[in-house]
């Protein structure tokens, strides 16, 4: 077994492409919703450290301002002890009376090292101070305040001065990495219970394709009675599993009616020259008259001449199956071609005293190809002229109904059995064998019309009734 191929084929297989994209566009949704679900989560942090420090500013203030006589030191230290979880770094920076673009003094809480936690006054005066949104910053710190940014807000409180609280996002960054943690671990976990349920069940749906595929590897021109289980699937893989079906049956059928044609073909061409054979073998056992010779060369040629018929037919018949769809895309005069076969026949009518008759109402254009059709009209009348007593009729009539031409041949003849009357147009098919060398058909004359019929579009019904007539009915397809 060669692996390496089959490797292959399962990177290329259906349900490995299938999957595939179900991985992706699935990790893209996950990647999506996360990163979404990270921001908000992000935000909500930021929004609630930012109500905190607003909270500690404005705290600081109260507790300096409602007690006379406290120092600013005492105001941050008591601060910083209410919010103690939060680790608050306070300092009040008052700016100059006069110039209050310089700072007088930054008194600050004893958690801050002298000179550690930087004030950028330039930032303070470039801000714009009615949104207190806009005097929230983030500093980057030296070591001093530890490894993690601070987020710091700049509260204006009376007099020219600002209260200034930082707090570290060491927390809010662990609670993110956290969050980023859980979220790449279940996104990992959903991404991969995903991927085998997805899996499995495209491997599930295309199981029947498998089957299809199987099925028809098995198949062949030998034993074309195989068909795919469809069970009771209403889907697309149903419809394909018929689909299937009908055209293995639509192959069984056509190739039985080959292997039955070559059957019938064969015995049709063995028969004549099983007597041609026949006779010559007895006349060359001794001397003979030359009566006898006579006899037996005539009858050896009236064979040779009936096995010519045959092949010149079956020659016919598959020069119409070759032929190409513009072929039959002419425009041909159909009265014009009526005109001319009922000539022609009128000769062989009158030997056997039929009535030929021709009834048209205006000359009709169709698309087609004369000589076929030609053909075609001939079959019809020769066979109405041959299955006809003397003294009989042959009505031949072109009319149109509703701009459609149809075209009817009638005849008095001896008619057609019912159960016959599926079976006319198969090949070597012929009602009577015994009375065949009066008739002298072959059974292909109504192949050919038929196969002519189809190639034109054209729908034939045949109406009979035994020893009263029958008819023959062709409706051309609608030209417009
Ligand atoms: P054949 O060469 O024997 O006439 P066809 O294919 O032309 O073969 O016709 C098939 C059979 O249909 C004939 O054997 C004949 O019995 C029957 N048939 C065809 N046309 C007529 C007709 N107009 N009247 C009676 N029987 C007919």
């Amino acid at each position: 077994m060669d692996f390496g191929s089959m490797k292959i084929r399962k990177f290329r297989s259906l349900s490995f492409k299938l999957t595939l994209w179900y991985i992706v566009i699935l990790g893209g949704i996950i990647v999506l919703a996360g990163i979404f679900q990270y921001q908000s989560f992000k935000d909500s942090l930021l929004d609630e450290l930012d109500a905190k420090l607003l909270e500690i500013a404005d705290e600081t203030y109260e507790t300096w301002s409602s007690k006379r006589g406290m120092s600013w030191e005492e105001a941050l230290q008591e601060t910083t002890g209410k919010f103690q979880s939060y680790r608050p770094l306070i300092q009040l920076v008052k700016l100059q009376e006069k110039e209050r673009k310089k700072i007088e003094e930054v008194i600050h809480t004893t958690s801050i090292k002298e000179g550690s936690f930087l004030f950028d006054l330039r930032t303070y005066y470039r801000a714009d101070r009615s949104d207190i949104d806009n005097l929230i910053f983030l500093i980057h710190s030296e070591e001093e305040l530890g490894a993690y940014p601070l987020r710091t807000i700049l509260f204006p409180v009376r007099g020219p001065n600002i209260v200034q609280v930082g707090i570290s996002l060491e927390n809010t960054e662990l609670d993110l990495r956290r969050l980023m943690i859980i979220m790449v671990l279940a996104g990992a976990g959903l991404m991969l219970l995903a991927s085998l349920g997805g899996n499995f069940i495209i491997r599930k749906a295309l199981k029947p394709v498998k089957s299809v595929v199987q099925t028809a590897k098995d198949i062949t021109a030998d034993d074309l009675s195989l068909r795919i289980e469809a069970g009771q699937r209403q889907d697309e893989i149903g419809e394909l599993v018929d689909t299937f079906n009908d055209m293995i049956s639509r192959l069984e059928k056509s190739v039985k009616k080959i292997k039955q044609f070559s059957g019938d073909v064969s015995h049709e061409l063995r028969t004549p020259l099983t007597i041609i054979r026949g006779e010559i073998e007895v006349l060359l056992r001794k001397e003979r008259s030359s009566d006898e010779y006579q006899k037996t060369l005539k009858s050896t040629l009236e064979e040779s001449a009936y096995l010519e018929r045959i092949i010149d037919d079956l020659l016919f018949l598959s020069r119409i199956e070759a032929l190409e769809k513009k072929e039959f895309d002419k425009s041909v005069q159909l009265d014009e071609i009526l005109l001319k076969v009922v000539e022609s026949q009128e000769l062989t009518a009158k030997k056997k005293n039929i009535t030929l008759d021709i009834k048209m109402a205006e000359p009709t254009e169709i698309k087609g190809e004369e000589i076929l059709l030609e053909r075609m009209v001939t079959n019809i009348i020769d066979n109405a002229i041959r299955y006809s007593q003397p003294g009989g009729k042959v009505e031949v009539s072109l009319d149109k109904k509703e701009g459609i031409p149809f075209l009817r041949i009638q005849d008095t003849g001896i008619g057609i059995p019912e159960e016959s009357l599926p079976s006319i147009f198969d090949r070597f098919y012929v009602v009577d064998k015994s009375r065949f060398k009066e008739t002298g058909g072959l059974g292909l004359g109504l192949s050919i019309v038929k196969q002519v019929a189809d190639g034109h579009g054209a729908k034939i019904e045949v109406e009979s009734e035994l020893n009263k007539g029958t008819s023959f009915l062709v409706r051309f397809p609608d030209v417009k």
